[in-house]
């Protein structure tokens, strides 16, 4: 995948997206920044910004989650289902396939389609354990 980019990452992007691939626990920008200030103590939180939006543009990197949420980021960039817990807003891979469902031509609403997104929605182990 790596290789048939045709662009030349920077520093600063390739320690993003080597950090972002790291995990699976879909962090947020605050956090990839605070993985990568590790690396790159310097850095700004503007900039990692800026470089995971660029990384998203590229396909590189994935945007996770409904729009007004605190977005969070996926180094996974392959297409893939997950699943979120609506008390404490982790978000987890779903770990079997799932096919995008077919729409029919007259049910595109004359869009182009080129993306799906499954989320499920539920409550995991640990706030279900927990008692309120
Ligand atoms: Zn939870
Ligand atoms: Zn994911």
């Amino acid at each position: 995948m790596e290789e048939q980019t045709q662009f030349r990452l920077s520093k600063q992007r390739k320690v993003i997206l080597e950090e972002l691939r790291k995990v699976t626990s879909h962090p947020t920008a605050d956090e990839v920044y605070d993985m990568v200030r590790k690396i790159m103590p310097r850095i700004s939180l503007g900039t990692v910004y800026r470089n995971l939006e660029f990384l998203c543009a590229q396909g590189l990197a994935r945007k996770v989650g409904p729009a007004g949420a605190q977005k969070r980021f996926d180094g996974n960039a392959m297409p893939h289902a997950h699943i979120r817990c609506k008390t404490c807003h982790r978000v987890e891979d779903v770990p079997v396939h799932l096919e995008a469902p077919l729409l029919a031509q007259e049910d595109c609403m004359g869009f182009d389609i080129d993306e799906c997104n499954i989320e499920f929605e539920g409550t995991c182990p640990a706030c279900a354990s927990k008692t309120c």
